[in-house]
C-alpha cells in the first residue's frame, strides 16, 4: 500500500501530529513543522476516545475540516481515528489512513464496516490484546476485501505504573514472523512520557518497525489531551533525524550484517 508516495511496509514512515485537533492555526503550524522535520503523514484526532465523558471529546466534523485544510496547506496525508461506524464516510472523505484506537480493537461491527472501504486502516493493539487477538481483529477488515491494514503497537497494560503502558517491542518481530502486515510503533501512548519517546523510537526502529506514530504539540503543557507525552516540534525534529539515520544504517550492508 502506498500513502503519500511511501510504500508502507517497505519505506519507513513517520507519522506525527497532535493528540487532538484543537485549532486550525495550531494544527497547520504543527503540520508545517513536522513536515519540515521529516514527517511523512500528519496525525490528529477529531473524534477522541476519552476515559471520562467530561474530558475534551475532540472537535468532530470541524476537526475533520481542519485536517483537510492542513493537508491542502502541506500535502501531508492524514491519519485520524474513526470511533463509530456511522462516521466512516465523513472520516474517509478527509483521511488517507483511518485509525482504529485501542479501545475499539475488538469493535467487530466497526472493523467489518472498514473492510468495505478502500482506504488503509491503522489498527492499534488493544491494551490487553494478545497477538492472536490483534491479528484476528485485522482479519475482520481483511475479510471484507480491504487488504491495507497497518498494525500499531502502542503499549499494553501491565503492573508497571512508571509508564502509562508497557511498550511491547518484542511483538514487532513476533508479529512480522507470522503476518505480512506492516507493523508500526506508537511510543507516545506506550510510555505516556515525552522524555521516553526518543529512546523508544530508536528502539522500535532497531526492532524492525516499519514506522512510528508520534504525538507532537507546539506547546504540550497547554494541550487539550495527553499533555505529558507530546513532544515539541523541535524535539520531534531531533527524534526524526536520529531515527532516519538509524534506519538508513540498518539498511546499509554494515547494518544488515552483510
Ligand atoms: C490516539 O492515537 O490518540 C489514541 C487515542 O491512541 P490509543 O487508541 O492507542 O490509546
Ligand atoms: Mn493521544
Amino acid at each position: 500500500m502506498t500513502v503519500g508516495g511511501r510504500a508502507v511496509g517497505r519505506d519507513f514512515v513517520l507519522i506525527a501530529g497532535p493528540c487532538a485537533v484543537e485549532t486550525e492555526e495550531r494544527t497547520i503550524r504543527t503540520a508545517r513543522l513536522v513536515k519540515e522535520a521529516g514527517a511523512h503523514m500528519l496525525r490528529g484526532g477529531a473524534y477522541k476516545p476519552r476515559a471520562s465523558p467530561r474530558d475534551f471529546q475532540g472537535l468532530g466534523e470541524e476537526g475533520l475540516r481542519i485536517l483537510a485544510a492542513a493537508k491542502a496547506e502541506t500535502g501531508l496525508p492524514i491519519v485520524t481515528e474513526v470511533m463509530d461506524a456511522r462516521h466512516i464516510e465523513a472520516v474517509a472523505a478527509c483521511a488517507d489512513v483511518l485509525q482504529v484506537g485501542s479501545r475499539n480493537m475488538q469493535n467487530f461491527t466497526l472493523l467489518r464496516e472498514l473492510g468495505r472501504i478502500r482506504k488503509p486502516v491503522l489498527l492499534k493493539r488493544g491494551m490487553s490484546a494478545t497477538l492472536a487477538e490483534w491479528l484476528s481483529a485485522a482479519e475482520y477488515v481483511l475479510d471484507g476485501g480491504n487488504e491495507d491494514v497497518i498494525l500499531c503497537e502502542r503499549g499494553i497494560r501491565t503492573f508497571e505504573t512508571a509508564t502509562r503502558n508497557t511498550l511491547d517491542l518484542a511483538i514487532v518481530p513476533a508479529a512480522m514472523a507470522v503476518s505480512p502486515l506492516p507493523v508500526i510503533v506508537d511510543p507516545s501512548h506506550a510510555t505516556g512520557r515525552a522524555a521516553l519517546v526518543k529512546p523508544m523510537s530508536l528502539a522500535a526502529a532497531a526492532a524492525g518497525a516499519d514506522g512510528l506514530l508520534i504525538e507532537v504539540h507546539p506547546d504540550p503543557a497547554l494541550a487539550a489531551s495527553d499533555r505529558g507525552q507530546q513532544v515539541t516540534p523541535e524535539e520531534f525534529a531531533a527524534i526524526a533525524r536520529a531515527v532516519l539515520s538509524l534506519v538508513a544504517w540498518l539498511a546499509s550492508p554494515e547494518g544488515a550484517g552483510a
